[in-house]
């Protein structure tokens, strides 16, 4: 059958280079080019951006990205087996798609890409989370990424977008709404993928502010939101005693009764209570 590019449908690309996914890298596939193409379209507009893919694998969402007219593709992929079917995908795109073999953890990128930039992926889930908190705690404001369209594990997903008083909702969700516009745009069941993983799926949408949502210091909002979730059951003034003899003051002044626990304080009350410690 033919696809959106000329190029081999994903099955025969898979079986042609052998590559049997791997537990231990993440690997669930997306083998449909008309799914990839509509997660590239959750990016926006990609025409004049670079994008940067993390694990690539064999090249479902390359070939959506670079369908949906990315400027230039950046791809990182830890698995040498994939870089012969990522080369042929460069081949028939020249000057569009640039693969680097190694981890995303560790390699450089940002020497290898011309703003304006948007990362998309469909992320290796034991790493997924440790690179959006990487992405959303750079050491100055804003990033060098205008955007994140990632695909997480559904519950991970949500605790991103979570609203207070919801199970979900906890540091990441502070952390992520703080600077980001955040919001699931996709579902996916596990028959999506190959093999289907147990847990169903959804794609997030992060654009960064130009300026946090509130004012605070990130080293502080990070370390009374740390105490405060640790013991999310507690009422604050317990959770947060770390902060000393002042705690119930500090937490009335940020207008947030000593009683409440953390899981009912929205960001705008984190962030005033960031201030007053701060301050303090
Ligand atoms: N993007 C492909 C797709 O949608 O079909 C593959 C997604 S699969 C969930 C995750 C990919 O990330 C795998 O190709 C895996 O080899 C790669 N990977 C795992 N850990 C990685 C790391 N630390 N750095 C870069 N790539 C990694």
């Amino acid at each position: 059958m033919a696809t959106i590019d000329g190029l081999p449908p994903l099955r025969e690309v898979i079986a042609a280079h052998e590559l049997v996914a791997k537990k231990q890298l993440g690997q669930n596939f997306l083998l449909d080019l008309n799914l990839t193409a509509k997660i590239a379209r959750q990016a926006g507009d990609l025409t004049g951006c670079d994008v940067l893919e993390v694990g690539p694998g064999p090249g479902g969402l390359t070939r959506g990205l670079l369908a949906e007219g990315a400027r230039r593709v950046l791809a990182v992929e830890k698995d040498a087996r994939c870089l012969p079917a990522l080369a042929e995908i460069a081949a028939a795109y020249p000057g569009k798609l640039e693969v680097i073999h190694g981890d995303a953890l560790e390699v450089d990128v940002l020497s290898h890409l011309t703003p304006p930039i948007r990362i998309v992926a469909n992320l290796p889930y034991n790493v997924g989370t440790e690179l959006l908190v990487r992405w959303l705690t750079p050491k100055v404001w804003p990033p060098f990424w205008d955007s994140l369209t990632l695909m997480f594990q559904k519950e991970v997903a949500e605790r991103i977008v979570a609203k207070p008083r919801t199970d979900h909702y906890g540091r990441l969700a502070l952390l992520a709404q703080w600077r980001c516009d955040a919001k699931i745009v996709l579902h996916l069941p596990p028959e999506a993928f190959t093999p289907a993983p147990k847990v169903h799926s959804a794609v997030v949408h992060l654009t960064r502010l130009a300026e946090p949502r509130y004012p605070a210091d990130g080293a502080v909002l990070s370390r009374i939101t740390a105490m405060a979730f640790n013991q999310r059951r507690k009422m604050l003034r317990s959770s947060l005693k770390g902060l000393g003899p002042q705690v119930e003051a500090m937490l009335e002044a940020a207008g947030i009764a000593p009683t409440a626990r953390a899981e009912e304080i929205a960001l705008e009350q984190f962030c005033a209570l960031a201030r007053i410690v701060a301050a303090g």
